[in-house]
């Protein structure tokens, strides 16, 4: 089959957005771009040959997940690397580690990440106790009275990465072993697929009987009341059986607002751990950890410099390794203390010393299509009111930090795939349309004024 490989490729493009970070995809995939058809070749531009590795070692599993979705598995992957004068260089990436899609362990280990394995987890005294206790279950799984386990802490601190960990662990001592990573978002909607699908017999069949399941995000369950008692009967039963089940979420289990209280009881019965941000002493050692694997030489000054500015998450210090790298290879330039000084303020302090929120954006986008400010946020479509909307969306993503999720709920309570049409809307409108490019920059410039 000949793809239309620019269409094809934005389309991954839009998912790829919504996967990864906004700085990644900024810095990695912006600027890619499907070329012309040849034969079942996907053929995708990119920037450079730093580049093309660096997609290859570090993104191929998910752009070839969001391919295979929406394509099948018969497709093949060419980057084309500009030369500079004006010719290319092709390369094959080759996913090493990619399995087939196979229906029957369709929502088994698919979704562990290989990266998340305690090998590469680092310990410090902010996560101690949730590391024990998730080996512990990891070595004698089902066993411990750590059923269920239940780990939480703010965004970016590990979580997902140490359950999955467990996950790795069990299937490396237990090939054999049914262990399921699900988020609670993604197993909400296997289970609606289910119900119109007319197989929520299979869906059961397919919880009810794994010896492991790792479900993550719970806090996403939240006022959900037909999903929770799915999930109350699946978990009683795996419970029954002596099944492990191990459980996170961003907040305390009491905290979660809207849960039943049957469900919170039986999330208390096991352990309850949390994580917390990781002290300076933890950050360095995650920096050290994360620049030996990456292969870089970073000194202790540029270190020290960049866990005491960097202090939220470990995804954001990942992220600060990650410009970095791009930024001396960009500039050709080794990373000294100057290099990463520009990079943390460029990022941080420098662009966010006025921080930008939905209702700033709110406020200018009605100003500037003579709409009213409040009407952006309720559920009336009509024009030309759905297009200021749809600038409203397009400028939060691009200007604050906010997931396409929060996105949706503040305009009325759209779901994300809404939000993601509204950005691709603009995108594609901006291309071509220069009164609207122009509004859009007027808007741009009072918000920073
Ligand atoms: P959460 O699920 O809590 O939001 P993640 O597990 O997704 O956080 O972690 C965010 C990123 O930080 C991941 O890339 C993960 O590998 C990394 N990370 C988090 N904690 C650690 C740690 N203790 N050691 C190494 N990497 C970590
Ligand atoms: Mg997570």
């Amino acid at each position: 089959m000949a793809y239309n490989n620019k269409e094809l490729w934005d389309q991954c493009l839009s998912e790829f957005r919504s996967i990864i970070n906004r700085q990644s995809f900024a810095t990695w995939f912006e600027e890619t771009e499907g070329v012309a058809a040849e034969g079942e070749n996907l053929v995708v531009k990119v920037r450079d040959q730093f580049t093309a590795d660096w997609l290859e070692q570090h993104h191929l599993e998910m752009i070839f997940d969001v391919i295979t979705r929406t394509q099948g598995d018969s497709f093949r992957l060419t980057f084309a690397i500009p030369q500079g004068n004006g010719t290319y260089s092709y390369a094959v990436p080759e996913l090493r580690k990619y399995k087939r899609y196979d229906p029957d362990t369709a929502s088994e280990d698919r979704h562990l990440n290989a990266k998340y394995t305690f090998d590469s987890f680092v310990v410090g005294d902010f996560n101690r106790f949730a590391h024990a206790a998730a080996l512990a279950v990891a070595e004698a799984p089902g066993k411990s009275k750590y059923s269920p386990l239940f780990i939480y802490g703010g965004t970016g601190l590990g979580k997902t990465h140490l359950i999955q960990a467990v996950g790795h662990f069990i299937k490396e001592e237990n090939p054999r072993a049914k262990v399921i990573y699900v988020t609670s978002e993604r197993f909400t909607s296997e289970f609606i697929g289910s119900l119109i699908g007319k197989s929520t017999a299979e869906f059961n069949r397919v919880y009810r009987n794994v010896d492991v399941l790792l479900v993550d995000d719970v806090h996403f369950f939240s006022g959900k009341e037909s999903i929770q008692s799915e999930f109350f009967h699946i978990f009683n039963s795996l419970h029954q059986k002596g099944k492990q089940i191990i459980l996170t979420s961003d907040v305390a289990p009491s905290t979660i607002t809207g849960l039943e209280e049957r469900l919170l009881s039986r999330f208390k019965w096991g352990l309850v751990v949390d994580i917390q941000p990781p002290d300076l002493e933890g950050r360095m050692a995650i920096l050290r950890r994360k620049a030996e694997f990456d292969g870089i030489a970073l000194s202790d000054e540029v270190l020290a410099f960049i866990a005491e500015n960097v202090v939220s998450n470990v995804r954001e210090l990942e992220g600060t390794l990650i410009r970095l790298l791009a930024f001396a290879s960009i500039s050709g330039c080794d990373i000294d203390i100057s290099v990463a000084r520009e990079v943390i303020s460029h990022y941080s302090n420098g662009s966010s010393s006025k921080k930008i929120g939905p209702s700033d954006i709110c406020r200018e986008v009605s100003s500037e299509f003579g709409v009213q400010e409040r009407s952006l946020q309720n559920a009336r479509r009509t024009q030309p009111l759905a297009l200021a909307r749809q600038v409203a969306m397009y400028l939060c993503r691009e200007l604050t930090d906010n997931s396409l999720k929060t996105i949706g709920l503040f305009f009325g309570g759209r779901d994300h795939s809404t939000v993601i049409h509204a950005i691709n809307i603009i995108r594609d409108k901006l291309k071509s349309d220069s009164e609207l490019a122009d509004k859009i920059a007027r808007i741009r410039a009072d918000l920073s004024a």
